[in-house]
């Protein structure tokens, strides 16, 4: 618990007028309470100890972000309720801090604090935002300008509430680098096309930034001399494995490795009908007891000597690359009691094979891990000879 000063919270005098309607780069330390509209980045609610008779108090803190600037704010006494990371607030009248020589906004008891639309945040003028390049993108960032090249997009089904939604998802680079981005809007991407981007900002998605584009940001096609040729992709280029397991991953590399084994749960798995989790003894962690559909997967751990990276392989790349079908594997679930043994017999038929993966690789407590993009043998030839396998079959 820390403790901090409360007294001039407390003594702030009443506001004289009508607080001024400010953009967060224009705020002035010691000018008089304004009217602020911004987006929540980050925030954390924590207790603090009152310094006049030891008691409670609530605070929230974090970063808000409005598109010309992102600042700290403080929110005294916040509602109980949680307030989820890009919600829009409008808040009048707030007073401006001091802090570490920046200005911070302060929300009192005063401060009135309502949800407000993407809409009425202010309207920045491109031409007065910073370009910047996709390397130097941290989660929080806001207000600036991009000339990127679209490398993938794809459109995803995403459910928000109760309702299904069209995002979009993909890759942009630039001569910096790599970044991956969600679009709440369909601007209609193109891979290859050369784009000018203001009004997006960035959150932090599997612990690597992630460009997010709604209603707000406008995209506009550009010549794109000075950006990576439309025809380049990037990560192609194969990479040992021991150079690439640093901290935080990356977006997209390949890898070329020998199959040395699968982690459990491989094989044939059931998921809940109503969500994509595998199931735990008929079991889903959300839903309780449910009636499970199969599904194949294989978590493959690929190994080059110099570092190993498992690769998750779902239903369509398993069937392609062991040569057997979801329903092959049923049946041979059904003359094999042993739950495990569909897993060991199609990481037999992979067992000893060189494959090549593309795809984002992550990286965390558990290890490297790929959910590839791409994947197939790496050496057409040798390795084939291994597809014509057929079921062990026992008799
Ligand atoms: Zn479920």
């Amino acid at each position: 618990m820390e403790s901090v000063p409360l007294e001039a919270e407390m003594d702030s005098p009443e506001p004289t007028g009508l607080p001024t309607e400010t953009r967060l780069k224009d705020l002035r330390v010691g000018s008089a309470p304004v009217a602020i509209t911004a987006r929540l980045v980050t925030a954390q609610r924590r207790e603090i100890a009152r310094k006049s008779d030891g008691g409670r108090r609530t605070i929230l803190s974090g970063l808000l972000t409005d598109g010309t600037a992102t600042v700290r704010f403080t929110w005294w006494d916040p509602p109980a309720e949680e307030i989820d990371p890009g919600t829009v607030l409008r808040a009048v009248p707030v007073e401006i801090r001091e802090y570490r020589g920046r200005a911070e906004l302060s929300f009192g008891w005063r401060t009135r604090v309502a949800p407000a639309s993407e809409h009425e945040l202010p309207v920045v003028p491109p031409e007065e935002l910073p370009l910047r390049s996709l390397r130097e993108l941290r989660a929080g960032s806001d207000g600036f300008r991009l000339e990127v090249r679209v490398a993938e997009v794809a459109p995803k089904m995403v459910t928000v509430g109760t309702e299904r939604r069209e995002i979009h998802e993909g890759l942009l680079h630039d001569r910096s680098g790599l970044a991956a981005f969600t679009s709440w809007t369909d601007f209609r991407l193109r891979p290859g096309e050369a784009l000018r981007i203001t009004g997006a900002y960035v959150r932090e998605f599997r612990a690597r930034p992630q460009l997010v584009l709604d209603q707000r940001a406008s995209v506009e096609r550009i010549a794109g001399t000075e950006l990576p040729a439309a025809e380049e992709r990037p990560g192609t280029t194969v990479e040992p494995m021991g150079a690439i397991l640093g901290p935080g991953g990356r977006e997209r590399v390949t890898l070329e490795g020998r199959a040395v084994g699968v982690q459990p749960p491989s094989g044939l798995i059931f998921r809940c009908p109503s969500c994509p989790k595998s199931l735990r003894g008929g079991v889903c962690p959300t839903h309780g007891a449910v009636e499970g559909r199969p599904d194949l997967r294989l978590r493959l751990i690929l190994d080059d000597g110099t570092g190993a990276v498992t690769v998750n392989l779902e239903r369509a790349q398993v069937e392609r690359l062991t040569g057997e079908t979801l329903a092959g594997a049923l049946q041979f679930a059904r003359e094999h009691p042993d739950p495990a043994a569909v897993g060991y017999e199609l990481s037999d038929r992979l067992f000893g094979r060189r494959f090549r993966a593309r795809g984002p690789l992550r990286i965390d407590d558990f290890g490297a891990s790929m959910y590839p993009t791409e994947i197939g043998p790496a050496e057409p030839g040798p390795d084939r000879a291994a597809l014509d396998l057929r079921w062990r079959r026992s008799p």
